[in-house]
């Protein structure tokens, strides 16, 4: 149902369709733009009443009362047309108005899916209009099926989502592709209007329409990047492609994990246990760990190798088969020993440390490995990656020093949670702090 009657509605309805008589429902607003196109071209507008039948036709006359260099800003208020907010309003109808051309063209074009696209933009414009005449909160809405949060995210990373870099626009591009970078060009010029009728200071007075404004343009670059890589090349122009809406090879999906960063611990077998902590000991849990059953314990130990000893080293549970005590490679310069890069359990060649409890200390034999990075997963959310038990795969994370881990090993296992681990030196290397993610490619 239409809510706002736009200059742009009366132009397609009286140049493409020859309509002289609108008719509209009793609570649709008409812009300003309408009034003077409709009595311009000496069209009747009409409103429906609520069950049948017709009220009275609205006046598109000039009011005798309103002096020509003054608008309507909403039913009650009249302002001068240099207003911004009227200002903003003629930038939104402008931006509708190229809209709705290069939808045309993509019809004529054979590109549905691009038009279908750009048609939710139009949408999303009359709800700003309207918001703004009505002075009400937008609803909740989204753009190419994304959420406001989503759209940032992925117009920052459309190599990462859509397969692009980043491609500045020239003129030997795809047709559709130097449209949408118009489109998107032209809706900054909305923001800018914008700005200037709702911005004070510091302060936004319509932050909703703000955010709206911003994901558009955001929108329109991501169909931009999908543009240039071919996507809707039934769009070009005349002589151009023929297939229809082509999808270009798109990741099927992103496949993000939290990363965890692991500090320096010891696993303990049950008879390590009692030489540390005392006969019959068993570890106490303090926390439980992201990894089905794991904990870290209440214990704690030191460590001591040839050149220095580390103290209140944590210890994690449950007991194992064999001990095992993870440093990084900072921490194994400090005690002086020399631990090779492995995975947790794998022990060949892994270094010798001595380990002192409360009630007893222990050489440990060949128990000292670097942790090699890895994913754990549970096989449900490694057959959504398409990946396996054992499979190496660059991990990419982002930030202020972003570093990609080459040869990270994927471990799968039905206890295993989606966690991506690693230790210390490598978590400085690449800045990270809570809450990181990376990014998996095969
Ligand atoms: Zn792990």
């Amino acid at each position: 149902m239409m809510e706002i009657l736009t200059e742009s509605d009366l132009r397609i309805g009286f140049f493409v369709r020859g309509e002289r008589e609108f008719l509209i429902d009793p609570d649709t607003v008409i812009t300003e733009e309408s009034r003077i196109f409709a009595e311009h071209h000496g069209l009747r507008i009409e409103r429906r009443k609520a069950g049948s039948g017709v009220q009275r036709p609205v006046t598109v006359s000039p009011g005798k009362a309103k002096p020509e260099h003054m608008t309507n800003l909403n039913a009650q208020e009249l302002v001068p047309k240099n207003d911004p907010r009227i200002t903003f309003r003629g930038k939104l109808d402008t931006f509708q108005a190229q809209l709705l051309r290069v939808i045309a063209k993509c019809y004529k074009y054979n590109s549905p899916k691009l038009a279908e696209y750009l048609y939710e933009a139009v949408e999303l414009l009359r709800k700003v209009m309207a918001a703004d005449v009505r002075n009400e909160p937008l609803p909740e809405w989204t753009f190419l099926g994304l959420s406001p949060e989503e759209l940032r995210e992925r117009s920052h990373h459309p190599e990462i989502y859509y397969n692009m870099k980043h491609q500045p626009p020239e003129a030997d591009m795809r047709y559709a592709a130097l449209e949408l970078n118009l489109l998107r060009a032209q809706s900054r010029e909305v923001e800018m209007a914008f700005s200037c009728a709702f911005i004070e200071g510091t302060s936004v007075k319509r932050g909703d329409i703000a955010t709206l404004l911003n994901r558009l343009s955001s929108g329109l670059y991501i169909l931009y990047c999908r543009a240039a890589g071919g996507e809707f090349d039934g769009c070009q122009a005349a002589g151009g492609g023929t297939q229809c809406c082509q999808a270009a090879s798109v990741p099927a999906k992103v496949m993000q994990v939290p990363v965890e960063v692991s500090a320096r611990h010891i696993h303990l077998t049950k008879s390590d246990v009692e030489k540390l902590f005392g006969t019959g000991h068993r570890l106490t849990c303090k926390r439980e760990l992201s990894q089905t059953g794991e904990f870290l314990s209440e214990e704690r130990v030191a460590l001591r190798g040839p050149k220095g000893e580390m103290t209140n080293v944590a210890v994690l549970g449950p007991e194992r088969p064999a001990t095992q005590v993870e440093l990084s490679l900072s921490d194994a310069r400090v005690l002086g020993v020399n631990p090779p890069i492995r995975l947790s359990g794998d022990l060949s060649g892994a270094a010798d440390i001595a380990v002192i409890g409360p009630k007893g200390e222990l050489e440990a034999r060949g128990a000292v490995i670097a942790a090699r990075s890895h994913i754990h997963l549970a096989p449900e959310d490694a057959k959504e990656m398409g990946l396996q038990d054992k499979q190496l795969v660059s991990v990419e994370v982002k930030g202020d020093r972003p570093v990609t881990f080459q040869d990270v090993v994927v471990r799968v296992k039905p206890s295993f949670r989606k966690f991506m681990h690693i230790d210390f030196d490598e978590a400085n290397a690449a800045h990270i702090g809570k809450d990181a993610v990376g990014l998996v490619r095969p």
